[in-house]
Parts: C-alpha cells; structure tokens; sequence
C-alpha cells in the first residue's frame, strides 16, 4: 500500500511562504517514501473561500512545482455528507443544538467570574448552557426558525469509550496524549454550513485514506480534538507530523492574517520559483 500524503489549505486568502512549505515537505515526503500526494481544498466557508482564491492557490502550487494527483477534493461539494454525520451525531445525542448568540456566551462567562477554562486558541470554553435544554424546547426552537450551532457534547463522547485515554502518534515523538478536555463543545456545524473545520478535516483525511498528516504546529492543539472525532466516529488515526512554522524576518509566524507576503506577489516581484524553493531547504 502506497502511503497517502495531502495538502489541504483553506483558500481564504493567497497562500504565502508557510503554504509553500507544508506543500513541498508533503511533497518531499511522499516521494521518498514512494507515496501519494492529495491535494485538498478545504472551502467549507463559502463566503471567504472565494473562487479566485481557489484558482489563485492552485496556480501558485503549480508554480512552485506542486505535482498532485487528480481529481483534488473540494470540501464545499461534501456538505450533503457531513451533514449526515452531523445527523447520526444528533440521533447518537454526540452533538445538540446551541442557540446562543455570542452576545449570550459572553454573558454567562462573565457570570462565572475568573478562572473559567479557555481553548488553546485563547476561547471560553462553551458555559453549557443549551446542553441542558428539554428536547422539547429544542425542537420548539428549532421550528420557529431560530438560527442553532451543533456542539459537540464532550461528556457525552467521552462517555462513549469511558473516559479512557486517547493518544495521537507524532512522528519521532511518540505517543502524545490527546488532552480531551481542552476545547469544550467546539461547534461541528450550524444550520447553513453543516461542517466544520475539525469535523471535516478528520472525515477526508479517513476517506481519502490520509496516513501521514503533515502540517504547521499551529494545528498541534487541534489534534486532540481530531483524536477524540476520530474515536467517537470510529475513524483511523493517521500518523502525524507538525512541522515548525516559517517565520518571517522578524521573526513572526506567516500568516494570512499578517501582512505576509502572498507567493503571488513575490512572483510578480520578480522571484523565481526556485528561489522560493531554496529559501525554503528544497531543492
Ligand atoms: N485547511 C487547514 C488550513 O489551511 C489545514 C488543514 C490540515 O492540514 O489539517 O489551515
């Protein structure tokens, strides 16, 4: 068996010098261990995902010399199949309706007072509030067409394997305890996008048959959250690899959110691919 790799950015924005090199170090991976390379679009959020930005990324990725197999998933035409999962969720009471605004999640931390947990991206944790709600009320809710997130239900999925602990195997590490208290009820879906970052992201890697994972330490965190997915989901767990991330000249992550400097622009500034290669330690 061929071991698969992927790339999947999330084009909402031009990709920069981080992209590139998660794409050429999958790359470079799956050519020396005579593997597979996939490429992922991972549009889930249609309205920053914006087609020029698709076509834009993977014209850069052909540019900087990018070879992947065809026909390259993209995510946004897969809705009809995380909403089933999302659906076997609900009916398994793995994920319930949240109809909190943020306004409202704001409100009920502030009056739990200091102290109450964060997620590693710096986030309240969900205070709960819809997770005791009578089914009745829900579907009450639901039927007056009030709008709804569906969180996981952690307790509820932890339940599932009885709080055993879970590990991810990190290449030359080991075996890294998911920490599955970490994020709280993440939200898996909403009502007009029915997926998620994290749901996704663990229901392709599985699909496609995704072995090795190799990407930025910025998604280390998440990890945990794809481990606890992939258990309650009766997913494989792929090996993963979080590659440290590339640091601009002053020593800032890249990111698109920064002012990093699309591939696109170093392009038209007259840099070649190949130096954009060899910047990166490829050859
Ligand atoms: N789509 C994600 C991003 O661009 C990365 C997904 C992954 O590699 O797990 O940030």
């Amino acid at each position: 068996m061929q071991p698969v790799f992927r790339f999947a950015p999330s084009p909402n924005g031009y990709l920069h010098l981080g992209h590139a090199y998660s794409a050429l170090l999958n790359q470079r991976l799956a050519r020396e261990s005579g593997g597979r390379l996939l490429l992922r679009i991972e549009d889930i959020d249609t309205v920053r995902c914006r087609p020029e930005l698709i076509d834009s990324a993977l014209e850069d990725l052909r540019w900087l010399g990018l070879d992947w197999e065809e026909p390259v998933m993209r995510q946004s035409a897969h809705f009809g199949r995380y909403r089933a999962v999302l659906d076997d969720m609900q009916t398994r009471q793995l994920v319930y309706p949240c109809f909190c605004s943020r306004k409202d999640i704001a409100a009920a931390i502030e009056a739990r007072g200091a102290g109450w947990p964060r997620d590693p991206d710096g986030a309240p944790h969900y205070p709960g509030t819809c997770r005791a709600i009578s089914k009745e009320e829900r579907a009450r809710r639901i039927a007056t067409g009030e709008p709804y997130a569906l969180r996981l239900h952690v307790f509820g999925a932890l339940a599932t394997f009885a709080n055993a602990p879970l590990a991810w195997d990190e290449e030359g590490v080991g075996q890294v305890p998911a920490d599955l208290n970490a994020w709280g009820d993440v939200v898996l879906g909403r009502k007009e996008t029915p997926t998620s970052y994290h749901l996704s992201v663990v229901l392709d890697d599985a699909l496609q048959g995704v072995a090795h994972v190799v990407r930025g330490k910025d998604l280390y965190a998440a990890t945990s959250i794809h481990r606890l997915l992939q258990q309650v989901l009766g997913l494989p767990s792929p090996v993963y690899r979080h590659h440290d991330l590339i640091l601009d000249e002053d020593g800032q992550k890249l990111a698109k959110s920064k002012a990093s400097t699309p591939i696109r622009q170093l392009r038209s500034e007259g840099i070649s691919a190949a130096q954009i290669r060899k910047r990166l330690g490829f050859s």
